[in-house]
Parts: structure tokens; C-alpha cells; sequence
């Protein structure tokens, strides 16, 4: 019962068309003309190869007259036409259906060949532009190689299905009917054998398709886990080479490999099985064919040339669809397999998106209230517990405590990078959930324990990809930032190009490019995520400078380890497992002599401790 149901499922192919079809439709729909075009090209390209036998019957019937010698019968020409004209006229009509063939079918592939391209590009453009506003839930469900093959190769793999399989494929199933409805005009009989002989194909090829489907499936998905591997190696070749785990990985890497290789064997496997039958059945077709068409011939209800006409039908009309259909199964299910994982991730909703009546926010003043906010990142966890906190416009609240307590948790929710599961967040006494995320998130600034630089320059780093920002004002946030002295000393100054994830600077300067980043959007929020913990004490100076300036009056949320950067008259928020224990400035919180003051006096006799053993 439950492998019925998995063949059931595995033969359906038309929903997951349909499903793509709906998301590409309205891209398809743009190019009406071209596809009438190629609609009109492909009819005439059959009509013509439906003509291409009839010359032969109007040799058959019309010109050649059997003529007695002696006790056996020939065939002679007809002497009613004269052999030039017929020569002339036959070649000529010979000729020209080629010809126009030839220009039906180029026209068909270049008109269809034009949609695919142009239709792909708006998929492709639409695919990345989802993918970034993706919520980050996504994306930590989703490994990195896979999205890329969907973004690279799946939507090549369309492009080359839908010229080298779709479009065939449609070609065929035209021709097919096509001759099927002439055939019946010719004879019925031959026609109903021909007719079963179609069934039974059409009958084998389902069920093998089934089976090819779900390898090309198989196949499709082992090629995103083979990306991601790749992708994960080359993205920790630090950690691969220092730890020497190209053994391991290799060993991973090939058994992968191998499987690959094993999926895409099987469905090229059962297409020429599917292949082999078309012979097959061509075969028995054609003898069937004969024997009862030579009966009719003989019991004249059928002229020879409607025979041979039959005959050049099944060998050179019938058989070459079926068989090109048997090998492009593969490349079709494959095309649909494609098809479908773009379709997955389109119709993947971001769960943070903008409310149908959320409006573009008003300069923020930063006033900050959490009421009641109670989060997990999967329905069971429990990572903030009703947590309530305000905050005033222009303070700065240190938010400490130890890992795992939730503080990142709790500056994502201020972004929107997630949305609370109770509770809301508001800015100036609204919550922001009414903001368009655009105009909320461009009104905070983030720097973050590890800032991200993108392999272009200094210059467009700092900018952010924002055209309107001019030198002066980048050399002016540079300047805040602590940054602008090392920058003109770099071989370029602010033109030169960094290397991937700005691998050629070091911690310090990446961090001070990120400040000045975050100066550039003046914005009334800032947000800082442990931006000196991996730093040493001359960096940690450097970078301590360029925040102090960049924070100056706006509401600041900075977590951190290190408490030695904490000032007398910062608020203090003191974190444990998701709810908020302490509050109160730095010597309240050491006059109540609670966890805020245990962690302090410990991370002081640790620093002590280093500073006397002289470890760093
Ligand atoms: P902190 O910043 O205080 O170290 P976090 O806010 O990063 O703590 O994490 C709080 C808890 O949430 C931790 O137990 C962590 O494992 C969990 N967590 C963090 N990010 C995710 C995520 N994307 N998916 C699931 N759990 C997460």
C-alpha cells in the first residue's frame, strides 16, 4: 500500500509543472510575441514533415501503372505527364518542403531559445532578490551550496531543458497526433494498431518515469550536498589546512561523490530501457502494419501508396518522436526537478516581512521599550521569558551576562531580524512592527564581534553601495571611526581593493571600516554586539575611540565581555537565560553585590591574574 502511494506520488509530474508553470507564468506571459512566433513555427514544422511522405504516394498512385511482360507484372511510368515536368515538379516539391522545414525549425528553437533566455534572467534576478530577504530562519535551514546550485546551475538546467527538451518534446506530441489524425483519414485499421501500439508506449513510459524522477531528484539533491561541502571546505580552509583534515574531507567528499555518480547512472539506466522499448514496439508495429496492410492491398481497399505513405509514417515520423521522447525523459523530469527546487524557494514566505500596513517610519528620537517579550527560535525553546526593559532616547545600555543568556537574541528582535512570539518592541511608543523593516533597519547602525567586509573596496565599504555618499563625507567617517590614517597609508588609500571577507586586514582595522560604515547612516540607533572581544589592547584602544564617537548621543545597546570599558554612569542590564536579573548603573549594581558584582570581581582578578603570569 505504501509503495503504491510512493509510486503514485513519484509518477505525478503534472502537478510540480503546474506549480512551476503558475510562478513562471507571468514572466512567460511577457513575450507573447516571440511565443507566437514559435507557437506558428512548430505547426508548420510538423504540417510540413506530415507532407513529406506524400510525394512518394503520388509516385505510387498516380505515376507508376503496372505494365504485363510476359507472365509478370511491372511497374512502369505513366506516359500521361512528361518525365521532365514530373522530374522537375517532384524535386521541386521535394526541395521546398525541406527547405521550409528547415526554416520552420530554425525559427522554433531561435524564438524559443530567445523566451528561455530572457524568461531566466527575470527568474534568476527574482530567485537573489528573495533569497536576501529570506529571514535568517531560513537561511540556517538551508545550507549555502545548495542555494548557489539553485541559483547557478538549476537555472541553467531549465534553460537547457526548455530548449533541448520541452520544446522537442512539444514538437513531438504535435507530430504525434498530427499523424495519428491523418493516419485515421488513410485507413482506420492501420490507424487503431498504430493507435495501440502509442498506448502501450505511453503506458511503460509513465510507469518508468516514475523511477527516473525520483533518481534525477536524488541526483539534483546530491549535487547541492557535493556544492555545500565544497563551499564549507572553501569558506574554513584556514581551519582545514591548519588541523590537516583534507584526509577526512576527502574520504566525505568521495563517497559523495560516488553516490553522484550512482544516481545519475540510474536514470541515463532506465531511459534506455525506455529507449529499447520504443524499438521494440516500433518493430512489432510495422510487421503488423505490413501483414494487414499487404491483405487490404491485395483486397484493394487500400492503394500501395497509402501503404508506403503508412509505412515511411511509422519509420520516419512515428519512431523518431517516440524515441527521442525515451531520451529526453531524462532531461525532461530533470528540467521539472530543477524547476521545482527554484519553485520551493519562491514560494518560501519570509516569516519577517512588512506588515500590508506598515509605513515608512519618522526619524526616530530612539526611545526603546521591550513589554513582555517572550522568544525561542523553534516553538519549543524559551531564549527570552517575558523580558521587559526601557530605554530613553540617547542612553546607553550595556547588556552583560553569560553566554548563551540571550543577548544577541535580544538585539536581533530590535532589528527584526526575528519576531517575538509574545510581547512587542516598540520605538518612540510605537511598535515597530508598524515600521516598513527598509526605513526601520536603516535607522540603526551595527557593528558587530565580526564585521563582514565585501571583496571591493575600502571605499565602497565604507559607502555601503550607496551612490549618493561623497569622498568627503566617507573620509569623514573614516576619521570618526579611528580609520582614516591607516586607509591612506594602504597601497591605493580608500580605492583599494579588499580581499575576500577583507582577509588582508587585520581584526582592529576591519572592525574600524565597520564603524565608519555605521557612522554613514547618521542613525539615531546604534547597536553593538561584542565589537572589541577579539581584539588586542592597542586595537581594542583604537576601535574603544572610534565607538565612543560614533555612539555619541544615540541610543546605544552594546554587549559585552569586557567589562573594563564600562563607565560609571552607563546602565547596565544583567542577563541570565532569558530574563533580566540586574539593572542599575555600574556602582549600584557593585553596592548590591549580586551576580553583576561576583562577574565583575572575577573578571578583575582573571585580568590580574594574566597581568601577573604575563599571559595575554
Ligand atoms: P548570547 O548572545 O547571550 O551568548 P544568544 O542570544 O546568542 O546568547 O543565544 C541564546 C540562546 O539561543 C543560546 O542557547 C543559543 O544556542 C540559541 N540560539 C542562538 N541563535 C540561534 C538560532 N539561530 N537558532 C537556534 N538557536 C539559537
Amino acid at each position: 500500500m505504501a509503495r503504491r502511494q510512493k509510486e503514485k506520488k513519484l509518477n505525478n509530474l503534472i502537478p510540480g509543472s503546474k506549480r512551476i508553470l503558475a510562478k513562471f507564468l507571468p514572466q512567460i506571459a511577457k513575450h507573447k510575441l516571440l511565443i507566437a512566433i514559435s507557437l506558428l513555427a512548430i505547426l508548420a514544422e510538423v504540417g510540413l514533415q506530415l507532407l513529406e511522405p506524400w510525394p512518394l504516394k503520388f509516385i505510387f498512385d498516380k505515376l507508376l501503372v503496372p505494365e504485363l511482360e510476359g507472365d509478370s507484372v511491372h511497374l512502369v511510368l505513366s506516359q500521361e505527364i512528361g518525365p521532365l515536368l514530373l522530374l522537375s515538379g517532384l524535386t521541386l516539391t521535394i526541395v521546398s518542403i525541406a527547405v521550409l522545414r528547415a526554416l520552420a525549425t530554425y525559427a522554433s528553437k531561435l524564438s524559443m531559445a530567445m523566451v528561455a533566455a530572457k524568461v531566466l534572467l527575470d527568474i534568476r534576478s527574482q530567485l537573489y532578490s528573495h533569497l536576501q530577504r529570506l529571514s535568517l530562519s531560513f537561511h540556517y535551514q538551508y545550507k549555502r551550496g545548495d542555494l548557489i546550485t539553485r541559483v547557478t546551475s538549476d537555472i541553467e538546467n531549465i534553460r537547457n531543458g526548455m530548449i533541448d527538451a520541452i520544446v522537442p518534446f512539444a514538437i513531438n506530441t504535435v507530430t504525434l497526433i498530427g499523424m495519428i489524425v491523418v493516419m485515421f483519414f488513410i485507413n482506420w485499421e492501420l490507424a487503431a494498431i498504430a493507435l495501440t501500439m502509442l498506448l502501450v508506449f505511453l503506458f511503460v513510459a509513465n510507469y518508468l518515469i516514475g523511477h527516473i524522477r525520483y533518481s534525477v531528484r536524488k541526483h539534483r539533491k546530491s549535487e547541492a550536498i557535493i556544492a555545500s561541502t565544497t563551499s564549507e571546505t572553501i569558506g574554513a580552509i584556514k581551519i582545514v589546512q591548519a588541523l590537516s583534515l583534507h584526509d577526512a574531507l576527502e574520504r566525505i567528499f568521495l563517497a559523495q561523490n560516488r553516490d553522484n555518480l550512482n544516481r545519475g547512472t540510474k536514470s541515463l539506466k532506465i531511459s534506455a530501457l525506455l529507449l529499447r522499448t520504443v524499438q521494440i514496439l516500433v518493430a512489432i508495429t510495422i510487421a503488423i502494419v505490413l501483414w494487414q496492410g499487404a491483405i487490404l492491398v491485395m483486397n484493394k481497399s487500400l492503394t500501395p501508396g497509402d501503404l508506403l505513405v503508412f509505412i515511411s509514417y511509422l519509420k520516419n515520423s512515428f519512431e523518431p518522436p517516440l524515441r527521442k521522447f525515451a531520451n529526453q525523459t531524462g532531461a525532461i523530469v530533470k528540467t521539472i526537478a530543477s524547476g521545482e527546487r527554484i519553485v520551493d524557494i519562491l514560494e518560501y514566505e519570509p516569516n519577517v516581512r512588512n506588515l500590508t500596513s506598515a509605513k515608512k517610519a519618522h526619524p526616530f528620537l530612539g526611545a526603546i521599550k521591550f513589554e513582555h517579550v517572550k522568544f525561542g527560535y523553534n516553538p519549543n525553546q524559551k531564549i527570552l521569558q517575558g523580558l521587559n526593559l526601557a530605554v530613553e532616547a540617547g542612553q546607553k545600555i550595556t547588556v552583560v551576562g553569560p553566554s548563551g543568556s540571550g543577548k544577541s537574541t535580544l538585539i536581533s528582535l530590535l532589528l527584526r531580524l526575528y519576531d517575538p512570539n509574545q510581547g512587542r518592541i516598540l520605538i518612540d511608543g510605537q511598535n515597530l512592527r508598524e515600521y516598513t523593516l527598509e526605513s526601520l533597519r536603516s535607522q540603526i547602525s551595527v557593528v558587530l564581534q565580526d564585521s563582514y567586509l565585501f571583496a571591493t573596496s575600502v571605499r565602497e565599504n565604507i559607502a555601503y553601495g550607496n551612490l549618493q555618499v561623497s569622498q568627503k563625507e566617507i573620509e569623514k567617517a573614516a576619521k570618526l571611526a579611528n580609520a582614516h590614517e591607516f586607509i591612506i597609508n594602504l597601497p591605493k588609500g580608500y580605492d583599494t581593493l579588499l580581499s575576500e571577507a577583507g582577509e588582508s586586514l587585520s581584526g582592529g582595522q576591519k572592525q574600524r571600516i565597520a564603524i565608519a560604515r555605521a557612522a554613514i547612516r547618521k542613525a539615531p540607533i546604534a547597536i553593538l554586539d561584542e565589537p572589541t572581544t577579539r581584539l588586542d589592547n592597542a586595537s581594542k584602544l583604537a576601535v574603544m575611540t572610534g565607538l565612543n564617537r560614533l555612539t555619541k548621543g544615540k541610543t546605544t545597546f552594546l554587549i559585552t565581555h569586557d567589562l573594563d570599558s564600562i563607565e560609571n554612569n552607563d546602565l547596565i542590564v544583567y542577563l541570565e537565560q532569558g530574563k533580566i536579573l540586574e539593572y542599575g548603573t555600574h556602582k549600584e549594581l557593585m553596592r548590591q553585590n549580586q551576580r553583576y558584582a561576583t562577574l565583575y570581581q572575577l573578571k578583575s582578578s582573571f585580568a590580574n591574574k594574566q597581568l601577573y603570569t604575563g599571559q595575554t
